[in-house]
């Protein structure tokens, strides 16, 4: 037997807000999703009282784990209202050049690394489907192939695939008995994604605010131990989800990945110029779909005029990471949780992710990452 959401309702009368009010009747619940066993909700409350109502969000999701039925729970606390302004921190670095600078645009970015993470970058495209999950997915292993410890976030919420990719079924475990998860693991890698959370076929309406708490306890209440460098799928396209995440999650900077394509490419300087403005570093662009090899004949087609990225890349003086060739054998291999650099270390794509692991590490690694100042550069948008 399975929950009803009026039955978690229920469950969360016996949990009380910092005030002493039952929680279902304080009015800061958002709709209540739960199917299947899963339950997932958040509680809206003011940016300035988030200390206050932490332990009420543990204490709800150990009430709703404690149900009969409820095989996971996640409940996010959302913060709509800005806090005051004294009591936001002060930017990591001041951008006086940029957007970020303007009052009242970008939020401060946020610093704070999970416990035992070193370095975080993310995997970023300017829209969907030009192969950005795939090509973290074998980043993360190249890095696991330099001997480094490697852990993937999914937070491409709206649509994880991570899960898929690196064919990992099942529920995170609950470290002993509490509200924080251990991250999945497979080929090496540690990994977490809302796709382990929420089934696939559970309509979820993402607001905002959920889209960061989501992101936040995926990032800060599972135990990555110690990870040399954490790869963040990020959600495609440049919208404010996408912007919020740039300024929250502590990043050393960011993969841009395009097809060679003019459309993708002018996505593509929408997403760099959007990292630009919250002064996280461009790392480079990967090119990906970048030409055809036959696998019969060995020709090379450069079907989409291959190319336009590396050319990108210099116009805009950005790092050129690697061009990865359309390969039927990569898709359907990555398609089928076997990603290519796990089980075929010595193909030629395997090789050229490593290379670009190595480009990625080079700049992001210990003393490197650290000292490394943001680009003064203003794109307009
Ligand atoms: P995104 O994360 O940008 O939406 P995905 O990584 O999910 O894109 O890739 C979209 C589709 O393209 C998948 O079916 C994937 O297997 C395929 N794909 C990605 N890169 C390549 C490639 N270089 N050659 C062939 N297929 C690819």
């Amino acid at each position: 037997m399975v929950p009803t959401k009026e039955q978690v309702l229920e469950c969360l009368s016996g949990v009380q807000a910092p005030n002493g009010q039952p929680l279902n009747r304080t009015g800061s619940l958002s709709e209540i999703v739960a199917g299947d066993g899963k339950v997932f909700f958040s509680i809206s409350v003011d940016a300035g009282s988030v200390p206050q109502w932490e332990p009420v969000r543990k204490a709800a999701e150990l009430a709703i784990r404690a149900m009969p039925g409820v095989t996971s729970v996640m409940v996010a606390l959302t913060a709509e209202r800005a806090p005051p302004a004294h009591a936001a921190a002060p930017p990591r670095q001041a951008a006086p050049h940029s957007h970020a600078a303007r009052p009242g645009s970008a939020p401060p970015r946020s610093t704070q690394m999970p416990e035992g993470v070193k370095a975080i970058i993310a995997v970023a495209s300017g829209k969907g489907g030009v192969g950005k999950s795939t090509t973290a997915v074998n980043i993360a292993l190249g890095l696991r192939d330099l001997g480094l410890k490697v852990g993937i976030l999914d937070a491409d919420i709206y649509g994880p695939s991570i899960p898929k990719l690196l064919g990992i079924r099942g529920r995170p475990e609950t470290v002993g008995g509490g509200t924080r998860l251990k991250p999945m693991t497979n080929y090496g890698l540690q990994v977490m994604s809302i796709g382990f959370l929420i089934e696939e076929e559970t309509p979820m309406i993402w607001r905002g605010p959920m889209v960061m708490s989501a992101l936040t306890q995926m990032l800060r209440e599972v135990e990555w131990g110690e990870t040399d460098i954490m790869v963040v799928d990020m959600p495609p396209g440049t919208g404010d989800a996408q912007l919020t995440m740039a300024q929250q999650v502590p990043l050393a900077g960011t993969v841009i990945v395009s097809t060679p394509q003019d459309l993708a490419l002018i996505d593509a300087r929408r997403g760099i110029a959007m990292f630009r403005r919250v002064d996280v570093p461009v790392l480079g662009i990967v090119e990906n779909m970048s030409y055809f090899l036959c696998p019969h004949c060995g020709e090379r087609s450069d079907i989409f005029s291959h190319g336009g990225a590396r050319h990108e890349a210099e116009r805009l003086s950005v790092p050129f990471l690697g061009e990865v060739p359309l390969d039927m054998a990569l898709r359907e291999t990555s398609d089928a949780g076997r990603p290519v650099v796990a089980v075929d270390p010595a193909s030629r794509h395997s090789a050229i992710y490593r290379e670009i692991a190595s480009k990625v590490w080079d700049q992001v690694g210990p003393g490197r990452g650290a000292a490394r100042q943001a680009p003064r550069i203003v794109v307009e948008t």
